[in-house]
């Protein structure tokens, strides 16, 4: 997607600092990891209520893992107070088991807390870091890392782009697919089922920018659906086939695209879930 926007350069090391770094994790399993990690907020006092962000932490896990790939995971929750955006980092030698998509082991575990009144701060902060650690030679040197300084120092270079204005918002097209799921089934379930469901879509709701959700909701109301899937460069909603440069750039990409046919969202084939 093209940015035309004016664009602030910012670096990681803004959102770092070396007391938040964990270099040799105890934890042995995610949920462990992840209270190890909720642990130094909560004695740094950057967090009042350790349970509630780990019960967040945890029901964001299980709507989709954070895990994206290559050893790494970016778990993260909302909080509807304090701080803007806290970041706390853990690395496991051993590597924990984060249900990834490529079902390797995490190694090193990037904790972000954000307050839900500024969304984009947060997709954009993940959408850096997402960048930077899709590089494997970026990832191999955070590895290699011996010490906690040297992890500090290398993470601190990631540069971050922000926008000067809040328009154009980065975004995880596979949230929007689930959402899409969520909201269709909510449609013909019965009432026990329907609080769990609903929380689930307020969750994605949050943590989507609320310019996309509105013309979610508009497509939703008026097709009763609102992201297409796309195979072999077809828009599946319309048949039309995508041009080749849109096609390529869907492909295993997880920004939204829109279909310039029939307005619908549009993602890569969703691969089946096992
Ligand atoms: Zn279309």
């Amino acid at each position: 997607m093209e940015n035309k926007n004016p664009l602030k350069k910012s670096h990681f090391s803004d959102f770092l600092n070396p007391s938040r770094i964990v270099f040799d994790l105890q934890a042995k399993n995610k949920i462990d990891a992840l209270d190890e990690l909720l642990e130094v907020l909560a004695q740094q006092k950057l967090i009042s209520n350790k349970k509630l962000v780990l019960t967040r932490l945890i029901d964001r896990e299980r709507l989709e893992s954070t895990a994206i790939g290559h050893g790494v995971a970016l778990p993260h929750a909302r909080l509807d107070s304090g701080h803007d955006i806290q970041v706390v980092i853990g690395r496991s030698q051993e590597g924990i088991d984060f249900e990834a998509i490529d079902n390797q082991k995490v190694h090193l575990i990037i904790l972000v807390v954000w307050n839900p009144s500024i969304p984009g701060l947060f997709n954009h902060l993940f959408a850096g870091l997402a960048k930077f650690l899709r590089k494997e030679k970026f990832r191999q040197s955070l590895f290699e890392a011996q010490n906690k300084e040297e992890l500090y120092q290398i993470l601190s270079e990631i540069t971050l782009l922000f926008p000067q204005h809040e328009e154009k918002i980065i975004n995880r097209a596979s949230l929007l697919w689930k959402l899409q799921e969520i909201t269709i089934a909510l449609r013909k379930t019965n009432k026990e089922k329907k609080k769990d469901l609903q929380e689930q879509a307020n969750m994605i709701r949050m943590e989507l920018d609320e310019a996309l959700v509105d013309r979610f909701d508009r497509l939703m109301a008026r097709y009763g659906y609102a992201v297409a899937e796309v195979i072999d460069g077809v828009c599946q909603s319309c048949n039309i086939n995508l041009a080749t440069s849109m096609s390529s750039a869907l492909d295993g990409s997880n920004d939204i695209f829109v279909c310039e046919n029939c307005g619908k969202f549009l993602v890569s084939k969703i691969p089946e879930k096992k």
